[in-house]
């Protein structure tokens, strides 16, 4: 995939990159090392200090970069502000609690002295250059989440973000310069997937972070298991949104809406197989296909935009191949499946609800990384949950339901990393985020994410004489 801007809501070409070089990848990672080698030893306030700097520099910039994501990837102009200012908070916020989340641990006086010990603590130290190979679709959020606790707990970032959004990624780079972050602690690697396996086997990359698909997650985690280093994978997602009869089902049929069709439906957390209990079917089923039927497809740098056009033409064709293969398998298009007819530039596909799915289905099984809806009758919570765990992936889930019984078995049995009971996922600093299955381990965000880059020390001190 060549490096290059390539605006998706009219397939022109703005701006191409030439890859970084053998002798531009060493400089950076022996930057990157020697960076580590200082910023491990300063403290959590000079660390607060820096990352401060760069949200509010983020929050002056919010307008420019925005402008930017959306140019280089196409999702609606509010939506990439709104994820500008979350980057933001979530850099103060862990500016304001990372000390606190990597505070000493003292075992109790029994457990130390059992030990044969006069005293003993846990210390959360940096694990080193930490690599990020990231995704697009959120092209700042993705690497703020990952730099920001990183940076925080001392370690360095070395960032290969997708082809497609080379301009964030430099911008991102230029960030941290700006912010006074000495040189190396952050840097982008304008390098394609082919070139990831080096930069990861070089032994003075500790460990590495990858927000992707299964096949690039599997190809990273194969290379850092070889090498024996310590990886965490946020991959994908075929979220389910289950409605249960004691659902509000206005508000369950607009969230649904939202959770779907959020980024243009390039999600990991959206809700993408949509489960309905027979009792309430028909009626969320009109209700929610008279909603996204109404969406308005257009420009999304227009503020009438609810939903853009797909990143890449390989991503549109992708979605369509799941919605044909769908339709022939004896799905019935309750609204879209196809390409706008009015918008024949850039890679727009309509909302789709498909109803009918079955496990016979592709889209059953595989993601729909687009604005398409997979919905599911069900007769009881049994089958609503044996439905919603049916799936290789295990992220995120949504739950609509009043009744306090059935909330305790869906958080009970649901398979995924979350469950979001009335409303839609969310990812926030304080809560970790993170799947289970083919969606990855490992956590983001929270004291979860902070120490997942931390060397857990034991600091044991035996009696002095
Ligand atoms: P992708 O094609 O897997 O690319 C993600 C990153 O991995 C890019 O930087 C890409 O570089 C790189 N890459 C691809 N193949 C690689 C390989 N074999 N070795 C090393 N690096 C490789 O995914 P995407 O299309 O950008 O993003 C969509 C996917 O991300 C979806 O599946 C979505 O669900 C998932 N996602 C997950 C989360 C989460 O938190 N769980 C969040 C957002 C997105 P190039 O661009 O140069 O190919």
């Amino acid at each position: 995939m060549p490096i290059a801007t390539v605006n998706p809501a009219t397939g022109e070409t703005l701006k191409t990159f030439d890859p970084m070089g053998p002798e531009e990848i060493e400089r950076r990672l022996a930057a990157a090392y020697a960076a580590f080698r200082r910023h491990r030893s300063t403290d959590f306030a000079e660390r607060a200090r820096l990352l401060d700097r760069a949200a509010d520099l983020l929050d002056e910039d919010r307008d420019t970069i925005a402008r930017t994501m959306t140019t280089e990837m196409g999702k609606p102009l509010a939506a990439a502000r709104a994820e500008a200012a979350k980057c933001a908070k979530a850099m103060h916020w862990y500016a304001a609690n990372a000390e606190a989340l990597l505070a000493d641990e003292h075992p109790s006086q029994g457990d130390v002295r059992d030990s044969g010990a006069e005293h003993a603590r846990v210390h959360y130290r940096p694990l080193g250059v930490v690599l990020a190979v990231m995704p697009w679709n959120f092209p700042l959020w993705q690497v703020i989440r990952f730099a920001a606790p990183a940076l925080m707990a001392g370690n360095t970032g070395l960032l290969k973000h997708a082809s497609n959004v080379p301009q964030t990624a430099l911008y991102l780079e230029d960030l941290f310069r700006r912010a006074g972050y000495p040189e190396g602690c952050f840097q982008t690697l304008l390098i394609g997937s082919g070139a990831v396996e080096a930069v990861l086997r070089d032994p003075r990359v500790a460990a590495a972070t990858l927000t992707g698909s299964e096949p690039a997650g599997r190809s990273v985690a194969a290379v850092a298991g070889d090498e024996v280093k310590k990886t965490v994978l946020e991959l994908g997602g075929s979220d389910p949104f289950v409605v249960m009869p004691s659902a509000d089902l206005e508000r369950a049929a607009r969230t649904a809406v939202t959770a779907r069709v959020q980024n243009n439906g390039q999600s990991c957390i959206a809700a993408k197989r949509f489960i309905v209990h027979t009792d309430v079917y028909d009626a969320f089923t009109a209700r929610f296909t008279e909603l996204m039927a109404a969406l308005t497809v257009g420009d999304p740098m227009a503020d009438s935009t609810d939903v853009g056009p797909l990143a890449t033409e390989q991503g549109r064709a992708d979605v369509e191949t799941l919605v044909d293969d769908a339709l022939q398998r004896g799905a019935v298009a309750l609204c879209g499946a196809k390409r706008p007819e009015s918008l024949s530039n850039g890679w727009y596909y309509e909302p789709t609800v498909l109803a009918g799915v079955t496990p016979q289905m592709r889209i059953h099984h595989e993601e729909a990384f687009g604005p398409v809806a997979s919905l599911y009758r069900v007769e009881d919570l049994d089958e609503a949950l044996d439905v919603a765990n049916d799936s290789p992936f295990g992220l995120s889930s949504n739950v609509w339901t009043r009744d306090e019984d059935e909330q305790r078995r869906f958080a009970r049995d649901m398979e995924a990393g979350g469950v979001f009971f009335n409303g839609m996922t969310a990812s926030h600093p304080a809560f970790p985020f993170g799947g289970v299955k083919r969606s990855g381990y490992g956590r983001e965000l929270s004291g979860h994410g902070i120490r997942e880059f931390c060397n857990v020390t034991t600091v044991w001190y035996g009696p002095a004489e």
